[in-house]
């Protein structure tokens, strides 16, 4: 029987990162991983095949407008779905090659197989041929991850009524997509479809899309969105959706209490996901599993088996692949003997829409529901010449800093490149910046950077250089 100091089950961004950073610490590792390919959702069925796709239909964009900056195309132009879904999946398997390279470098033993346990301390790896081999670990980190969730009274068919892992893999551009849930996911998806000539609908629960993101990026998210021709139905609560041969019907409920009917040849359900624990037998090695689903962690993700931990999507908190990550990272130097920390008001979240929405740190919505006196500044980004160069107009960066202090407590971008541009804002709140800090430090002209700088200056006295 083989042995480990760590078994590591599930190769997300989580379980592959927290597998490399033990190996990098000396420990003898493995990883299980029940599909053939390593990665995880992320890698597989998430950030990356989305962003393969947001990439393309980009481009399809931006032909639109090549008129404006004196191009001529010869003849119309057309998309091929099927090539682009090919280069998707391309994209996906260089990225999963990638991770397998990793573990073989840094020498992690790769089992394939459902892994569950058998005790505390021993784990059974279910082969796809139906064999079991047993493995032995003095400690255990279950990365499991999460799946897409869905309504109770949705029959998900996976042809038509579909999640985000069959979006991904459409044969046909459809007519008209129903999106059920305005978050991330449905808005990046709808998004591609969207650019790709689909009539797209999002309805949401709640009365705005990304419900949990400040309320003035949201609101500006919505503005660009709807200028493009998606249509929004937010306070509605679906309460039906039928499949009628190659037609969905789905029937939400809105404000004033009226039915609101429908008719798409699609409907993704994009309203969250679930922790996955399937298969792993945690209750034999004493891990709790929460009413949530979740595997119940304290806050050094230690379970409740003392040599069993858990992290990324299987555990409380957002459902992120940098969380995952960082998570992974930590475990592995807690076992190491090192005191590691994360501040998880720092995880930045991303929606990678273009305009793309980035933020980190506290909300306005969250600040004046804590009482906290804060001060906001915000900038355009129609107002910076390298967003006018590259046409690039819609959005703004809002910097809410203490009013006492000017501390920076939460940097909100919508705009252009705001995916990257949050790193800035992640390493200013880490080092615990003043929002005078920032205006007073050079950003390269021209770039969308000085949108950080501009609002760092309104936010200090009102005094943004440009507006
Ligand atoms: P996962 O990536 O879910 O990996 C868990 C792995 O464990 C899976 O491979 C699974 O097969 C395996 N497994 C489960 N049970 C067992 C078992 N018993 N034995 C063996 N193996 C097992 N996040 C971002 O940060 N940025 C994005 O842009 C982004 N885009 C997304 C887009 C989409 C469409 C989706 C669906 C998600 C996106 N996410 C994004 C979320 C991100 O994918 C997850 O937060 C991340 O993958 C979580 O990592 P994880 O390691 O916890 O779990």
């Amino acid at each position: 029987m083989s042995s480990f100091d760590v078994v590591v089950i599930g190769s997300g961004p989580g379980g592959y990162v927290a597998a490399i950073r033990c190996a990098q610490l000396g420990m003898n590792t493995a990883i299980i991983e029940k599909y053939s390919t390593l990665g995880g959702t992320c890698l597989n069925v998430g950030c990356i095949p989305s962003k393969a796709l947001l990439a393309s239909s980009h481009h399809v964009d931006e032909i639109k407008h090549f008129a404006d900056h004196g191009i001529e195309l010869a003849g119309d132009f057309k998309v091929d779905l099927e090539k682009m879904i090919a280069r998707k999946q391309a994209v996906v398997d260089q990225t999963c090659g990638g991770v397998k390279f990793l573990m073989d470098k840094n020498k992690i033993t790769v089992f394939e197989g459902v892994g569950s346990f058998e005790n505390a301390t021993t784990i059974n790896v279910t082969k796809n041929d139906g064999s079991v081999e047993q493995i032995t670990a003095k400690n255990t980190i279950i990365a499991t991850g999460s799946k897409p969730s869905t309504l109770p009274f949705i029959t998900l068919d996976k042809e038509r009524v579909i999640t985000s892992t069959e979006a991904l893999k459409l044969k046909e551009v459809p007519k008209h997509l129903i999106i059920i849930g305005g978050g991330v996911i449905g808005l990046e998806l709808g998004q591609v479809y969207l650019r790709l000539g689909a009539q797209v609908s999002v309805v949401e629960y709640a009365d705005r899309i990304l419900p949990t993101m400040d309320a003035a990026v949201s609101k500006e998210l919505t503005k660009v969105l709807k200028k493009a021709g998606m249509k929004f139905y937010t306070s509605h609560k679906v309460q039906k959706v039928e499949r009628q041969g190659e037609t969905v019907l789905v029937e939400a409920l809105n404000a004033k209490g009226e039915v609101v009917s429908l008719e798409g040849d699609y409907t993704l359900v994009a309203v969250g996901r679930r922790p996955y624990t399937d298969g792993l037998n945690a209750e034999k090695a004493g891990v709790k599993i929460t009413e949530r689903g979740q595997v119940e962690v304290n806050d050094h993700l230690q379970t409740t088996a003392a040599n069993i931990y858990a992290i990324g999507d299987v555990v409380r908190g957002a459902m992120l692949a940098h969380k995952a990550e960082e998570e992974g990272v930590l475990v592995a130097e807690f076992l190491a003997g090192q005191k590691p920390h994360i501040d998880y008001n720092l995880i930045p979240g991303v929606v990678y829409t273009w305009p793309e929405v980035a933020a980190v740190g506290k909300t306005e919505e969250q600040l004046k529901a804590e009482g906290k006196e804060y001060k906001a500044g915000q900038f355009p980004f129609k107002a910076l010449g390298r967003a006018r160069a590259s046409a690039d107009l819609d959005g703004f960066v809002k910097i809410l800093a203490d009013k006492n202090t000017d501390e920076v407590l939460g940097i909100h971008i919508v705009g252009a490149r705001a995916a990257d541009l949050i790193a800035e804002a992640v390493v200013a709140m880490e080092y615990r910046a003043s929002a005078e800090d920032i205006s007073r430090m050079s950003h390269a002209h021209p770039t969308f950077a000085e949108a950080i700088k501009e609002a760092a200056l309104a936010a200090t006295e009102n005094r943004a250089l440009h507006v």
